[in-house]
């Protein structure tokens, strides 16, 4: 379900702060703090998904560099979502559905089934290859993938997975909070982090929420189905609400039900160079991976699937 960046999405290897290319919009100001940052539709093997990170005007919240939303899609054998091997350096994938089904196969020889409910965390490290596909199930696929970038301790580092079906679920009222990554209000998620951040998952009911918050972190709300409310401003699926640090609790109402995610961490102080599948600090990494995935090298390994193997695109910056 892994969708690469393009410099559609972030001007790769840039210095410096984000700067918003022309005619791009705005962030919204609304109440005193959240911003709203409009994603764009992008397509994963062929499916439309919302991506709402990275935007040259948003690039990170805490570490969390990426975050897709496909769905609800129907799908079938017929037509499936099938993402064939791929590399990744430098970043944790975190997938997590809310319908449907999908096989995780990587280079390290894991095969997992992944089911609503249940996380599946990828750290590539140094260098790891995956494959997504929906092989043979049939219906609504519903679901996100979110990258979260690797610090220099663990970046460089060898690659691992893991798949957890045991999440805590705290109570806030009467919405239901799914921890998936980090300790949020002492709840704390049996996934591995690799720096300070938080990822919940809201179901939230009819009425208002106040959610506890670090105030080291900066936040960020993804509405996955329905619609919630932050003082004036309405967020839907397709948009990325950002806060920055600063808070002790976040206010949310929902009109009906709603799925939302919550993302958070401590700001990054790294400059991020993101370019399709890899996240490094330099043109010079970005080169050195997609050179040794073209050219096949163990760096990678293999992934035991049937599914086409996805050659890197050229990279921008390089001419002839
Ligand atoms: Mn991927």
């Amino acid at each position: 379900m892994s969708g690469p960046v393009s410099p559609i999405d972030v001007a790769p290897a840039s210095a410096g702060p984000p700067v918003p290319p022309p005619g791009a919009p705005s962030p919204v100001a609304a109440g005193p703090e959240l911003e709203v940052v409009e994603g764009r539709t992008a397509d994963v093997g062929g499916i439309p998904v919302r991506r709402v990170l990275p935007r040259r005007i948003r690039r990170t919240i805490g570490a969390w560099c990426f975050v897709d939303h496909l769905g609800p899609v129907a799908i079938s054998p017929s037509s499936p979502v099938a993402v064939g091997p791929h590399p990744h350096t430098g970043l944790a994938t975190v997938t997590w559905l809310l319908r449907g089904r999908q096989v995780h196969r990587d280079s390290l020889g894991s095969e997992q089934v992944l089911r609503p409910g249940e996380l599946n965390l990828m750290s590539a490290g140094h260098g790891v290859a995956h494959a997504e596909e929906s092989e043979n199930y049939q219906g609504e696929l519903h679901g996100v993938q979110l990258w979260v970038a690797q610090p220099e301790h663990t970046r460089h580092g060898p690659p691992a997975f893991a798949h957890h079906a045991d999440l805590p679920v705290a109570r806030f009222g009467a919405t239901e909070a799914t921890v998936l990554l980090g300790d949020f209000d002492g709840n704390v998620s049996p996934a591995r982090t690799d720096t300070a951040l938080v990822g919940v998952d809201l179901a939230l009911r009819s009425g208002g929420t106040v959610l506890p918050l670090r105030r080291d972190f900066e936040h960020g709300l993804v509405v996955l189905t329905g619609s919630v409310e932050v003082g004036a401003q309405v967020l839907r699926p397709g948009r990325l609400g950002y806060l920055g640090a600063g808070h002790d609790e976040l206010s949310l109402r929902a009109d009906e039900s709603a799925r939302v995610l919550l993302l958070g961490g401590e700001p990054l102080g790294d400059e991020l160079v993101m370019w399709w599948n890899f996240v490094a600090r330099s043109r010079a990494e970005i080169d050195a991976a997609r050179a040794d995935w073209q050219a096949g090298a163990d760096r990678f390994g293999a992934v035991a699937t049937t599914a086409r193997r996805i050659p890197a695109p050229e990279q921008p910056w390089v001419t002839g």
